[in-house]
């Protein structure tokens, strides 16, 4: 599969990231998102994300124009389901996931490629909401797009080989470094960055150490750029902890139990910096 168009199903942080990678690479795009607000929003995400690359004399203006120029919007999934690889970037929710796949397999092309950037979903579930189970597969990029270098390209059960050397090649076309998962909960990063931010609630609910305490032991003994709480506080407390249910429930192992802590923060609302209070105030 020569994979030349690209549509993008969502236009939130993920899926406008995205849109920008391909764009900036000499792709065209189609970005779909169910209110055009949401494609407002994304597009002005891109234009100022590509203004930074122009302001640092990363980029110039005429190729940010022509990166831009590239990204076509839409408010039907059926747009971006005319490309060759269709990346679904919506909202993390099975249903709305199911519904997507089985409307863009309908609508997309027989020899197009469906894959899906979901942190913790089954993607040989979403294939089987398909007719071509051998053509999906997972893209998991990482926040933010343009920057983070890794793609996690995660295998269901029928993906096929081709599928997988055709996406493998695309991601490496747009600077990406590809890494070849198995599907299974949380794939590799997540399975193993989340229980250790869990493990950081846990020594705090317990009382180890205070909160910067514990971010900047990580911090000097293990040359992490960012502390696990500070970085929670990025992520999301709510993500975290759907991960770790994610983790908990799909491996029905204890040892991912959430924190208790984390739990009740989630609670309280103190998602992080988004709510302006986490284990740190904003
Ligand atoms: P987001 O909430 O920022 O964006 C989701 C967008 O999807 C919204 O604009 C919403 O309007 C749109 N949407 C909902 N239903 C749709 C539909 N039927 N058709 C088209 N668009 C629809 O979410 P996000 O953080 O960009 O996450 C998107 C996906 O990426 C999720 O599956 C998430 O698990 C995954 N992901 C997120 C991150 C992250 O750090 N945020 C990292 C890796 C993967």
């Amino acid at each position: 599969m020569d994979i030349k168009t690209i549509g993008v199903v969502g236009a939130g942080t993920m899926g406008n990231g995205i849109a920008q990678a391909f764009a900036v690479a000499g792709f065209p795009v189609t970005m779909t998102d169910v209110a055009q607000a949401a494609l407002d929003r994304g597009l002005k995400t891109v234009d100022a994300s590509l203004e930074r690359l122009v302001k640092k004399e990363k980029m110039t203006a005429a190729d940010k124009a022509a990166a831009l120029a590239r990204i076509r919007t839409a408010t039907k999934a059926e747009a971006a389901a005319a490309a060759d690889l269709v990346i679904e970037a919506a909202t993390e929710n099975l249903d709305l996931k199911l519904r997507l796949f089985a409307a863009l397999d309908a609508a997309a092309k027989p020899e197009a490629i469906i894959a899906s950037n979901t942190s913790s979903i089954s993607i040989t579930r979403l294939a089987a909401a398909t007719q071509r189970p051998a053509q999906v597969i997972g893209m998991h990029f990482f926040n933010p797009v343009p920057v983070m270098q890794l793609v996690e390209l995660i295998r269901g059960l029928a993906t096929s080989d081709a599928t997988y050397a055709a996406v493998e090649a695309i991601a490496k076309r747009i600077g990406k470094a590809p890494v070849k998962v198995k599907n299974s909960p949380g794939f590799v990063v997540n399975r193993m960055l989340c229980p250790m931010i869990n493990e950081a609630i846990f020594a705090l609910g317990e009382g180890l150490a205070t909160a910067a305490e514990i971010d900047e032991a990580m911090k000097l003994g293990c040359n992490h750029p960012i502390g696990p709480l500070a970085l929670c506080d990025m992520i999301g407390l709510d993500v975290e902890l759907a991960v770790m249910n994610v983790l908990y429930e799909g491996f029905k192992d204890s040892k991912y139990r959430p924190a208790p802590l984390l739990v009740e923060m989630v609670e309280a609302g103190y998602l992080g910096r988004k709510t302006g209070r986490g284990f740190y105030p904003y």
